[in-house]
């Protein structure tokens, strides 16, 4: 089925969808903040039509709110009055629990989401075709979410090829958090504590060596700042809760090295390269 997408804030992530859609044969009308931002997508082909304001979307069937997570409460009440009775409306936060508990009593027909792809880049210019293919996206509906509207939600989430899961906002917000979110603070610290070593001379020697474990082990670090800030606001017990799971690792793993155990340290490299498949 054809329809027409409103997507409300044209960056990485709303960018991409709208390029897909697009290809799919859907029509896209977008909404974003700077009118430069609207000519770029339009240029770039992630919108049919586009606009600063939120009444361009009167006659969307779905509307998705691809907006930073904080503006994303206060962007709903500007958007509410403008959305057709029928109009189903979704979202594109890294965090869900907050999310939710914000529109979903204010807007019935509301289904939770979380498309799982991004990039180290931000805003129009990094919008990129297929970003979302065999990637997972998560619906998080409530008891009294509207079936349609979670099975439209999907179906739209299947035209990026995405494979789709459901869960609850505050499990989804558990599990991202032991696979999102901790490893970027993990990954920052990574970052920052090589460059507090006290000599310089040394830290540029270990800047000239980095190689391929180096990019894998920091890229999420090196990633949007903003991202990573919201992730720590929005779902910061959670957060906190993995966190102290990791110290918790971390210590066994020094008490280990530094008793050379090498027995304890081997048999715990043994189980993490025993696990590592069945998360990727
Ligand atoms: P982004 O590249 O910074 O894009 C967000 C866009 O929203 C900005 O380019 C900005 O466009 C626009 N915007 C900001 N305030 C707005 C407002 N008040 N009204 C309308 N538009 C506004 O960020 P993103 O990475 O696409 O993330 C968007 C959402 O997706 C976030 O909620 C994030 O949690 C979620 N998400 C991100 C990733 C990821 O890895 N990046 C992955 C999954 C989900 P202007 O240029 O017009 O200011």
């Amino acid at each position: 089925m054809t329809l027409t997408i409103g997507i409300v804030g044209l960056g990485l992530i709303g960018g991409s969808m709208g390029l897909d859609w697009r290809d799919r044969g859907h029509r896209v009308l977008g909404v974003s903040r700077r009118p430069e931002t609207i000519e770029r997508a339009i240029e770039r082909g992630a919108c049919d039509q586009a606009s600063c304001e939120l009444d361009l979307l009167q006659s969307a069937d779905v509307v998705v709110l691809c907006t930073p997570l904080g503006v994303m409460t206060a962007t709903i009440d500007h958007l509410l009055p403008h959305l057709a009775d029928s109009a189903i409306l979704t979202d594109a936060g890294s965090v869900k629990a907050p999310i939710v508990a914000a529109i979903a009593p204010r807007y019935p027909n509301f289904v939770g989401g979380h498309p799982m792809a991004g990039t180290a880049d931000s805003g129009i210019e990094a919008a990129l075709r297929g970003l979302f293919v065999d990637r997972p996206y998560v619906l998080t509906p409530t008891a009294t979410t509207p079936p349609a509207a979670i099975e439209t939600v999907a179906q739209l989430a299947r035209d990026l090829s995405a494979r789709v899961y459901q869960t609850s906002p505050d499990r989804h917000d558990r599990a991202v958090a032991w696979i999102s979110h901790l490893p970027v603070v993990v990954s920052a610290s990574l970052i920052n504590a090589c460059l507090a070593d006290a000599d310089p001379e040394l830290v540029a020697i270990a800047q000239s060596l980095a190689s391929s474990g180096f990019a894998d082990t920091s890229r999420v670090g090196g990633g949007n700042p903003e991202l990573g800030l919201m992730m720590a606001q929005y779902n910061r017990d959670e957060l906190l809760r993995s966190l102290r799971g990791y110290r918790a690792a971390l210590d066994a793993a020094i008490d280990e090295i530094d008793r050379q155990d090498w027995t304890a340290l081997g048999d715990r490299y043994t189980a993490s390269q025993q696990a590592r498949p069945k998360f990727l």
